[in-house]
């Protein structure tokens, strides 16, 4: 039994509009799945991803309009990485960001920044063996397209304390120092931890991660949750989230993992030619659409280009 490196990763922002802008149009990913937070339903909670809306390529924000600015602390995910193809994938980067106002450190083999809200990003040439999982976009050449998650990097004040969890109950392995590998038959990323900031900065809000989900195969998903119980950890029951099934926990230095299965995925509820371009709402939530469709913000997607594909 293996975990299949990042499944996806759960971040908030305060301005839905805004959120749209940077993914879909400056970084080129595709929305996968724009549906409400189904423990709030009032809210967005937007999917963006390749095309094909996989796992292991999967960036998602929980909208609560003008949310302040949160700060990333200790037992917070603090940056996420992506792989790009080349070293020149990291110089066509760090041109379109600057181009808009975004300003891209160039660091040897990897290019840093931050989206509008502060949320930090790291782009790496990567070796990677695994499939590029990337998203068209008219304005993106393919060979410089993000092609998935590497890893995350999270704050940890003891980060000794996680260890028996990572690597016992969930099979991660060390690589060095602080830094973990998840790796599955197919699929791998990594997770890693750097000295936490002073501890009262600490604060949840837009442009911070929320949780990092796991991917796990359809039939595992209990056997890992009995295996985190055993570990100490205190997760939820499996909850079916209608695009895959989920558990959460705390991992003991503070970050809140998810394990959520590979699959169904998202074309379970709309074509996959389509995917994000009109609210879907799982079948619990579909009796509030006319209500819901008259709360949200009409979001700046999806660009004619799309509209206009066959
Ligand atoms: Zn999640």
């Amino acid at each position: 039994m293996k975990l299949e490196g990042i499944h996806h990763i759960s971040a908030i922002t305060g301005d839905a509009r805004g959120n749209v802008e940077f993914y879909a149009g400056v970084l080129g990913l595709r929305m996968v799945k724009r549906t409400v937070n189904q423990d709030e339903p009032n809210v967005y909670h937007l999917f963006y991803g390749d095309e094909h809306g996989s796992p292991g390529m999967d960036l998602t924000f929980f909208e609560y309009p003008g949310a302040a600015r949160g700060i990333a602390g200790s037992g917070m995910v603090h940056r996420i990485l992506w792989r790009v193809s080349s070293p020149d994938a990291l110089g066509f980067w760090r041109e379109r960001l600057e181009a808009v106002g975004v300003s891209a450190e160039l660091t040897g083999d990897s290019l840093l920044f931050a989206d509008p809200e502060g949320l930090g990003h790291e782009l790496v040439a990567s070796a990677s063996p695994d499939e590029p999982l990337s998203a068209i976009s008219p304005e993106i050449p393919p060979e410089h397209a993000l092609q998935g998650f590497e890893g995350v990097r999270a704050y940890a004040s003891q980060p000794v304390r996680s260890e028996r969890l990572l690597g016992e109950a969930l099979g991660f392995a060390r690589r060095q120092g602080e830094h973990w590998e998840v790796r599955g038959d197919r699929r791998g990323s990594f997770y890693a931890y750097d000295p936490a900031p002073p501890e009262i900065n600490r604060r949840q809000g837009a442009g911070t991660v929320h949780h990092v989900a796991f991917a796990s195969q359809p039939d595992d998903l209990e056997a890992w949750r009995t295996r985190a119980s055993e570990a100490g950890a205190r997760p939820t029951p499996v909850i079916d989230r209608f695009y895959f099934k989920s558990v959460y926990f705390l991992e003991p230095s503070g970050v809140l993992f998810e394990l959520a299965t590979i699959g169904p995925g998202f074309a379970v509820d709309e074509d996959e030619k389509h995917l994000g371009e009109r609210l879907s709402l799982p079948p619990p939530f579909e009796p509030m659409r006319e209500e819901l469709e008259a709360k949200l913000e009409p979001l700046p997607y999806p660009p004619q280009w799309r509209v206009q594909q066959p």
